[in-house]
């Protein structure tokens, strides 16, 4: 018999990602500055580092409990009490998770049934869409707007609500817009949650990374959506230790319960020497954190200024992440023709917009977590090349 043995749907709708694939053309270059992933470019702090190392030495590389070690689910109830105003007992509300990617595919598969609508904003961050896919959800944009900073606000979700409609995404800051979202906005959607009854996840891995004086607040601090709110943080973007996989949930406890259930059968624990490093970020991070982002700060700066000041771009000014969303519409080609023109012209990688889904097509996503000099010779080439206005 001679049949052919098929693959998943969701393996054979996976798109490669449009930012590595610039990723992969740049390594053509030798002198290529690399500004397409989100990966900050500080060293994990020493005594994160240490206490994961001393755990390795004590032989902690066993499974861990589904949910976590407790120590770890205890100093994250506490900073999201401390920090965000929300209250969360360690031992019903919590589950640590690899990372905040293994944390929303855990909470996709836990909430979404096939055929159920999940709304995100368009543009947004790839994987989520990657996401839902697999678990046979439906993706429904939410078209946000450079006019007005890029937010998902509340009147632009209410009219893609339907009776199949499942699931929020919210992500403030964003990636890759680096736009935020206010207590005002928070408190829209709120309402949205509470009138039509659907669940929201607040993606927060970049919450410390804003500027100008903003502040991020939680979603879940705002008094009664409690049963629908599901908090996912990590600490790779905040602390610099992206290959801790380190993340977390915080939800009811209707849906911790199920949450902790399906984690067994999708990674079962985290190690036991990650979660360790973690507790240190949570308790002796705030000093690194507060100097790596007056570092952001400062690219963030010198990247806004430069680009407006290059022909072809128009740069609005994000307030959190490390990501800029500039306007290429002036370099007359679409987004993956320009990134790909930015790159053969001054070998500098970029992003196109369209690799980050409906909206995004028009703009090019650059993020600034490399070291100031890079940032500088990046644009220094670019002016070279395309001159300045
Ligand atoms: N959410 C958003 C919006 C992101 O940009 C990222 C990483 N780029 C993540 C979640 C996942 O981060 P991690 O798995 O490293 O915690």
């Amino acid at each position: 018999m001679n049949k052919e043995i098929l693959l998943s749907a969701a393996a054979n709708n996976a798109m490669p990602s449009g930012v590595r694939k610039m990723f992969e053309l740049a390594k053509k270059y030798p002198d290529a500055i690399n500004l397409t992933l989100g990966e900050p470019g500080f060293r994990t702090p020493e005594y994160v580092l240490e206490a994961a190392i001393e755990s390795l030495r004590q032989g902690q590389t066993k499974y861990t409990p589904n949910a976590g070690i407790r120590p770890l689910r205890e100093a994250i109830a506490d900073k999201l009490w401390r920090e965000n105003g929300i209250a969360c007992d360690p031992d019903k509300n919590l589950i640590v998770t690899g990372g905040a990617t293994q944390a929303l595919m855990l909470a996709m598969v836990t909430l979404v049934n096939p055929g159920d609508e999940v709304i995100l904003q368009g543009p947004n961050w790839p994987d989520y869409k990657g996401q839902i896919d697999m678990v046979n959800g439906k993706a429904v944009y939410a078209r946000v707007s450079e006019k007005n900073g890029f937010k998902m606000t509340a009147d632009v979700i209410e009219p893609l609500i339907t009776e199949k409609t499942k699931l929020i995404i919210i992500n403030s800051p964003s990636n890759p817009t680096g736009g935020v979202l206010d207590e005002e906005d928070l408190k829209g959607i709120a309402e949205l949650v509470k009138k039509y009854k659907v669940f929201v996840i607040s993606d927060e891995p970049y919450e410390k990374l804003v500027y100008d004086g903003f502040t991020q607040k939680s979603l879940a601090a705002i008094p009664g959506i409690e049963e629908y709110v599901l908090t996912i943080n990590s600490f790779s973007k905040t602390f610099a230790m992206t290959g801790f996989r380190v993340g977390y949930i915080c939800a009811n406890e209707r849906i911790t319960e199920a949450l902790i259930k399906l984690q067994e059968n999708m990674i079962a624990s985290i190690p036991e020497p990650m979660q360790k490093g973690a507790i240190e970020a949570i308790y002796k991070g705030d000093a690194d954190v507060a100097e790596m982002v007056k570092y952001y700060d400062r690219n963030r700066h010198l990247i806004v200024e430069g680009l407006n000041s290059i022909n072809g771009f128009s740069c609005h000014a994000p307030k959190g992440a490390f990501y800029v969303f500039p306007n290429i519409t002036g370099f007359g080609m679409s987004s993956a023709e320009a990134a790909e023109y930015i790159l053969e012209k001054t070998h500098v990688v970029t992003a196109p917009g369209s690799a980050f889904g409906e909206g995004g097509e028009g703009y090019i996503r650059i993020c600034y977590a490399a070291t100031y000099e890079k940032i500088e010779e990046a644009l220094e080439r670019m002016k070279k090349a395309f001159g300045t206005k």
